[in-house]
């Protein structure tokens, strides 16, 4: 029998999470997002 099971291992990189719900925050080029309940934070950029 073949059993089928989808493995994705992405490095994993423990980013922030949501301060709403505690969920990790889904990371984008300029903001991370929660999917749970919206909470959207921009990502600070230090540059001097
Ligand atoms: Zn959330």
């Amino acid at each position: 029998m073949a059993e089928k099971k989808e493995k994705k291992i992405k490095a994993y990189k423990p980013g922030r999470q949501c301060p709403k719900c505690g969920r990790r925050l889904a990371e984008h080029e300029n903001r991370m997002s929660c999917g749970h309940c919206g909470y959207t934070e921009f990502k600070t950029h230090n540059k001097g």
